[in-house]
């Protein structure tokens, strides 16, 4: 008998504490955290940024495969790198935008620059 009173006690103290939270909270709103507010990504190069995050996260959750994550990534930096540099830097139709201001002609295999 006493261990049918000491379980039903039991019971109600585990229901009571599981019913407690949800009756109490009945009327409260539930404030929901605001979005971050998204980088902005009017930008050519602050786009290839977040694509590079963005395959970086596809690839850690299993979603990408290292085969395409690695053509990705080589596409996204390219991109990413000239985007940064074309805007101050020369860019060469063989080798892609070089870090060199100013430069005439490419310091990796001679073409003149554009
Ligand atoms: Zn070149």
């Amino acid at each position: 008998m006493t261990a049918l009173i000491v379980g039903t006690l039991l019971a109600l103290t585990a229901l009571s504490f599981v019913l407690y939270p949800m009756l109490t909270s009945a009327g409260e709103s539930v404030t929901v955290p605001e979005a971050r507010p998204m980088v902005s990504s009017d930008t050519s190069q602050a786009a290839a940024v977040d694509a590079l995050r963005e395959i970086e996260f596809d690839r850690a959750t299993g979603k990408l495969s290292d085969f395409d994550y690695d053509s990705l990534k080589a596409s996204y930096t390219q991109r990413a790198l000239t985007a940064m540099r074309g805007e101050k830097g020369s860019v060469c139709e063989n080798c892609g935008p070089r870090s060199e201001t100013g430069a005439i002609f490419c310091s990796n295999c001679g073409t003149a620059l554009s």
